[in-house]
């Protein structure tokens, strides 16, 4: 039997009579858990046999009947595509590319709107139980500023593409504007929110771009984002250019270290894997995305036997279209198992590790968020089991791969303020975001009947 030792201050909040999983690498379920926390951080994570006091709190939250574990981390998202969601769907990615998102972005995408979509962007995402995403667009400035009001955790950054691009007209303008992104922003949500770069694609920037990209980056100590190796076109095109392929290419410019952090990461030979592995490349694995484009199925299952460490992203709405991170635990467990035809690869409490605890890694914030341990931030969730589709309880890992979903998430914390309670956005008002979207949604449909009619 465990004793129970006071704490020394009182706690801001105890949620408490909770299952808690910690997600701390070999820990057990708790069954009768309690979390305190303070500061924003995590005091205690302990269990607490029926009957005993409880610790002093300001705040108390019954979580029975309900599961405590860390928040998700979406390690890659287009926050402000969400106005391109279910617009055009089930086409070649070239075709959606230039018919609809690349003209949608060139003509009607502002500031003002990658701002409201990214709010749209963040309400789903608390309501799906992200406290942290990864996120990566143009105009990012203005995602950073919402995804801030909003309370998340996040890593923003700014895109970067040797073509004309919303916000950068001139692309010979595109690092001033990368480095001018990444020197502002210090006043929002300090510990929140860090500023970084994300390279479009090895085919849409230069070599000279690739490297002063991650450059600025590795000055920082921030990580370096890129879609890699994503599509066998890409592949192609890459090795006709360079006469390598897209993950030895970006070897070859020293892109590749534990600072990079490679989105997708389809259509690797198992030397890329292993070159991978070395280099300490992270890897954002988005199955949905890949999925509705045809993309392919990443070797998940090979990279993390070589040792890389993969987290779970949704990418853009548009190509989703959802950002649920649910969904993309259950799509990550079972496509190792048809593609290999095995049932026991990616099993349930490893896929929840990708979402939560891997996932802080691959951003490389590790050491702040994605368990719960004391000293941690109070980044967690807490979800409703006591539920028809929940019930009954035999592993809580199970459930959560194979049963629940985004509309299980109840309450919402990250840094210890509490954004999501009992479903209702604290953060942010959902009934005038609702207006907007619709007006919005209207003029972007006027603006195609415009093209249309050129
Ligand atoms: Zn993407």
């Amino acid at each position: 039997v465990k004793l129970q030792l006071p704490l020394l201050h009182p706690a801001d909040l105890l949620i408490h009579n909770a299952l808690v999983l910690t997600l701390e690498p070999g820990a057990a379920p708790i069954p009768h858990g309690y979390v305190a926390v303070l500061g924003g951080k995590i005091l205690a994570v302990e269990e607490l046999a029926p009957g005993q006091p409880l610790p002093p709190a300001k705040e108390y939250l019954d979580a029975a009947g309900a599961l405590v574990m860390p928040g998700l981390v979406n390690t890659h998202c287009h926050a402000p595509m969400v106005w391109f969601r279910g617009l055009a769907d089930d086409l070649a990615l070239n075709e959606w590319l230039t018919r609809v998102i690349f003209p949608a972005e060139a003509g009607w995408l502002t500031p003002q709107r990658a701002y409201w979509g990214a709010l749209l962007a963040a309400a789903e995402l608390i309501l799906g139980g992200v406290t942290c995403v990864a996120d990566g667009y143009f105009y990012e400035a203005e995602v950073r500023r919402a995804l801030a009001e909003a309370g998340l955790r996040a890593v923003t950054a700014q895109g970067v593409v040797d073509f004309p691009a919303p916000g950068v007209p001139d692309s010979t303008h595109n690092l001033k504007i990368a480095a001018d992104f990444m020197d502002s922003g210090a006043d929002l949500s300090p510990g929140l929110i860090s500023s970084t770069l994300f390279c479009h694609s090895p085919y849409t920037c230069s070599p000279k771009t690739l490297e002063n990209t991650k450059g600025l980056t590795r000055d920082r100590g921030l990580p370096f984002f890129i879609h890699l190796a994503e599509t066998r076109e890409e592949v192609a095109a890459v090795q006709e250019k360079t006469g390598l392929n897209p993950v030895r290419y970006l070897d070859r410019l020293g892109l590749l270290d534990e600072g990079t952090v490679a989105v997708h990461a389809v259509w690797l030979e198992p030397e890329d894997i292993h070159l991978l592995a070395d280099r300490g490349v992270r890897v954002s694995h988005c199955p949905h995305s890949n999925c509705k484009l045809a993309s392919g199925m990443a070797p998940v299952p090979e990279l993390l036997a070589a040792g890389v460490t993969v987290g779970l992203g949704t990418d853009g709405a548009a190509s989703n279209n959802r950002l649920d991170l649910w969904a993309e635990m259950a799509l990550a467990a079972r496509l190792p198992k048809v593609r290999r035809g095995d049932p026991t690869l990616l099993p349930a409490a490893q896929t929840v590790a990708l979402a939560t605890r891997e996932g802080a890694q691959v951003l490389g914030l590790g050491r702040i968020t994605g368990t719960l341990a004391p000293g941690k931030a109070a980044d967690l969730i807490i979800l409703k089991m006591h539920q028809p589709h929940l019930t009954p309880l035999y592993d809580p890992y199970s459930h959560l791969v194979y049963a629940a979903g985004a509309a299980d998430v109840a309450h919402v914390l990250v840094a210890g303020r509490w954004l999501l309670k009992d479903r209702q956005l604290l953060t942010l008002d959902w009934p005038s975001l609702a207006a907007v979207a619709q007006a919005q949604a209207g003029s972007l449909t006027a603006f195609f009947r415009g093209l249309a009619s050129r």
